[in-house]
């Protein structure tokens, strides 16, 4: 007898978003009220003239934070955060929030609250009202999954699907920042775990330390928007590395693009720190993410607007399909964009 037993595919071939776009294949949506599933920042349902978007995000303890140098007040106000990030990159305004946690016998009540002081400052911050959640054990660690949601009228909302040939490609704030910050604390956590008598010295850098203990979700960017009647055509946030979701952008929207090394924004505090670790600041500016800039598409008849506001940068434009996702270099050369984003997938052992 032949071995029909079907050869198992691990899951580190075909890495996260693989893995993503291989279960919603067998999705399907049945309710009219359920406007965009799987596949953008957040979900998009509709009911009776209100839409609201909704995103939800997982983060484990090992995996998404190191509580060696991620403090708990932090982790909670970044942890919530990033969720709002999504629902601004639909160009919708969060409301709500739920909060679930799992904790190991080794947290504290103390720790917890650092924790919940740390998201109840994100709500403050972003006007978001804290409405629920879930509380378990867990055998290791912490994991946090916080679900956002947020409005908008439905004739506002950007998905990332919508980008055409010669819109502008735009970037918010700067980029590479917070994988610098990380290197950093890597370094330093290293260096104090051979030697406990040599205290980490993290002075002077408080600007990508702060972009990886402490983003902010660009609200000032929707609101701007707003104020000037701008829409993209579309959006996405970057929480993967400009290159990972300019492609998912591309992909989605069915395009090409071709973006310019010398208009990426990169902080001098981030190409400084790249060059302590001999890196091409481009690298943590493409592949670091956790910046949680935006990455938008706007038509070109929006040139003028966009250079009134100087956080927003003009890199690029987008193109045909067939013209390929590109990158030109300094020197003129164009190279093909890749996805290395952070994929926690990609080096796992299959089991
Ligand atoms: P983001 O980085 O913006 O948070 P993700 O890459 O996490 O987006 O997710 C991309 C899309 O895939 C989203 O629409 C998300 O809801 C969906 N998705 C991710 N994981 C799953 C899953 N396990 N089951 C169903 N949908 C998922
Ligand atoms: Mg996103």
């Amino acid at each position: 007898m032949p071995n029909r037993k079907k050869k198992a595919v691990s899951i580190s071939e075909i890495g996260e978003f693989g893995l993503i776009e291989h279960l919603a294949r067998k999705v399907k949506l049945r309710n009219a009220s359920s406007l965009k599933g799987i596949g953008d920042d957040a979900a998009v349902v509709s009911y009776g003239g209100k839409t609201i978007v909704l995103t939800t995000d997982l983060l484990i303890e090992g995996i998404h934070f190191n509580l060696v140098y991620a403090p708990l007040k932090h982790l909670g106000y970044k942890a919530a955060v990033v969720n709002l990030s999504d629902i601004y990159a639909m160009n919708a305004i969060p409301k709500q929030i739920t909060v679930s946690i799992a904790i190991s016998g080794k947290f504290s009540l103390n720790a917890v609250e650092l924790f919940y002081e740390g998201i109840n400052l994100a709500c403050d911050r972003y006007n978001v009202d804290l409405i629920g959640g879930d509380t378990s054990s867990s055998i290791t660690g912490l994991m946090v999954s916080i679900t956002a949601l947020g409005e908008a009228e439905k004739d506002q909302i950007v998905y990332r699907s919508n980008a055409r040939k010669d819109d502008l490609i735009c970037v918010s704030g700067d980029l590479g920042a917070a994988y610098m910050g990380l290197q950093l604390l890597e370094r330093e956590k290293k260096i104090f775990e051979e030697d406990p008598g040599i205290q980490p010295d993290l002075s002077g850098n408080e600007y990508i330390l702060g972009r990886q203990l402490k983003p902010e979700a660009r609200e000032d960017i929707i609101t701007w928007f707003r104020e000037k009647k701008v829409k993209p055509t579309a959006m996405i946030d970057i929480s993967d590395g400009l290159s990972s979701d300019l492609l998912h952008l591309c992909s989605a929207s069915g395009v090409g693009c071709r973006i310019y090394q010398e208009k990426i924004p990169v902080d001098r505090a981030t190409a400084a720190m790249a060059e302590e670790f001999r890196m091409d600041p481009l690298v943590p500016a493409l592949n670091g993410g956790e910046d949680y800039e935006l990455l938008f598409t706007v038509s070109l008849s929006h040139h003028e607007i966009l250079t009134g506001n100087p956080q927003i940068h003009v890199i690029g434009h987008i193109t045909d399909a067939g013209d390929g996702r590109n990158l030109i270099t300094r020197e003129g050369n164009a190279v093909e964009l890749v996805a290395q984003g952070w994929n926690p997938l990609r080096e796992e052992e299959s089991v």
